[in-house]
Parts: structure tokens; sequence; C-alpha cells
């Protein structure tokens, strides 16, 4: 008898077990950001000021279940704040935001750094050469459970560059789970971007986007979040392709600014 008890317990719990966990994660995201929370996001996203209110109030949502979904772990004799994990959320949640009910389901954990970290592990280029050695890297998108950044590239987040790591390394994320949009048109980008840097141009999209196609479509994010008016002026069908694949239209929304 004590066996069918235990049994039975086991199997409660194994059917019990993920409906209270969604169930908490439902309530999180209805309960939203404090009113602290919306005035600290107003002041260091850009984009979050920008939208219109109803994106706003889904971003919330998304953020407030991401936070209470997500483990942070500090790394480096790191202490993780209440402010980091929410700064990080929000961005991370603006590519989410025409997606899903749930962001990133599979992720796990964000492990921060205080700074740019160490990693040591071969890396292969275009060409299929095999580079050894340490790497000082500002985040990365390490496989689908785990996401490394650094606190101090995070909060070196800046629209007039285009910089956002945190949009930078869970686009990566987004595009290994999902192949990303069509890669034809990403391809006849690259290309154009490559060809640019070879004529010696200032590029509007960052040089390190003419790595490879994964780079590319990562650097591209970080601009159709951060300058989608000047993105979708001199970029406009890599802009109209992004937005299809993040259905959002960030060049439309009130308080972005508009390309001069
Ligand atoms: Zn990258």
């Amino acid at each position: 008898m004590p066996v069918l008890v235990a049994a039975a317990a086991v199997i409660a719990w194994i059917v019990l077990a993920p409906a209270l966990a969604a169930r908490r994660l439902r309530r999180a995201g209805e309960h939203g950001l404090s009113e602290a929370d919306r005035m600290y996001l107003r002041q260091r996203l850009p984009a979050y000021a920008a939208m219109p209110d109803c994106l706003r109030t889904q971003l919330e949502r998304l953020t407030a279940t991401f936070m209470a979904d997500k483990v942070f772990d500090g790394c480096g004799g790191l202490q993780v704040t209440h402010l980091m994990r929410l700064a990080i959320s929000a961005q991370a949640c603006l590519l989410e935001l025409g997606r899903g009910a749930l962001p990133f389901p599979d992720l796990r954990s964000v492990l921060l750094y205080p700074a740019g970290f160490v990693v040591n592990e071969p890396r292969e280029d275009d060409l299929g050469v095999v580079t050894e050695g340490p790497e000082e890297l500002s985040g990365q998108a390490w496989d689908t459970s785990r996401i490394l950044l650094s606190w101090e590239d995070v909060n070196a987040r800046s629209e007039a560059t285009a910089y956002n790591v945190v949009i930078h390394e869970f686009a990566h994320y987004l595009h290994a789970e999902t192949g990303g949009p069509g890669e034809s048109l990403l391809e006849a980008e690259l290309a154009g971007l490559r060809a640019a840097i070879d004529h010696g141009e200032d590029t509007f999209l960052d040089p390190y986007g003419a790595e490879d196609l994964i780079e590319f479509f990562a650097v591209a994010s970080e601009a159709f979040f951060e300058a989608p008016a000047a993105m979708a002026d001199s970029h406009p069908r890599l802009y109209a392709s992004l937005r299809d694949f993040y259905r959002v239209d960030p060049a439309a929304w009130p308080g972005m600014a508009a390309a001069s």
C-alpha cells in the first residue's frame, strides 16, 4: 500500500508540476511590472518609450514572465541586481514582442559576467580555418539552455551606433532555433556589406556583420531595434525582411526618431 501511495504521489507530481509552473508564469505576466520598473525602462530603453501603448503592455507582460522563468547567475563575483535582470529581460523580450506568448521557452539561464569574459574553444571561419586559444567575448548564445553576457557591454548599448549585445545574442539564439528569415535576401545584403567594406566605404551596419550570415543577422537585428527608421531608409528590403520575421514595425512606432 505505501508503494501505491508513493507511486500515486509521483504521478500526481509529474502531472501537476508543469501545470503549476505554467500558472506561476501566467500570474507573473498578468502582474506585469512595477511603476519603478516602468520608469527605469522609459529612461534606459528608447524602444520601450517609443512603442504604442498596446505593445508596451505586451512587452511588460513578456518581461515579467521572462524574469519569473529564467535563472540569472552572477559569474566572476558579480552580484546580479533586480535592475540588471529587468534591463536584460526587457531587451531580450523585444525580439519576442510580435512572436509568441512565452518568451524563449527552452532557455533556462542567463550567465552574467561583470565585463568581457574569456573562452577557450576552437573557432572556425568561413574558409574552414580553425583558430585555437583564448578569446574575449561580450556575449555568447551557448546552447538552447544558456546565454552568456557581459554587464559592461549590456550597459554600453547605444542607438547612435546600433550596438546592443542583448539583442545580438538573443538574435543568435532565435536564429539557431527558427532558422531565421529567408537566406537568399540575407546573402545578397551580406555581399553588399562586404563589397562596401572592400571599397573602403562607411557602412550603416557594423562591419562585424560581414563575418558570416549568422553574425550578419545578429548585427542587422541590433540595427532593426536600435535604429529602425535609419535602417528602413538605407536598407529597405532587409528592414522589410526583419519586420516580417519579428512581426513588429519599430520604424513606425510613434516615438521612434525619424531617419534624417
Ligand atoms: Zn555574434
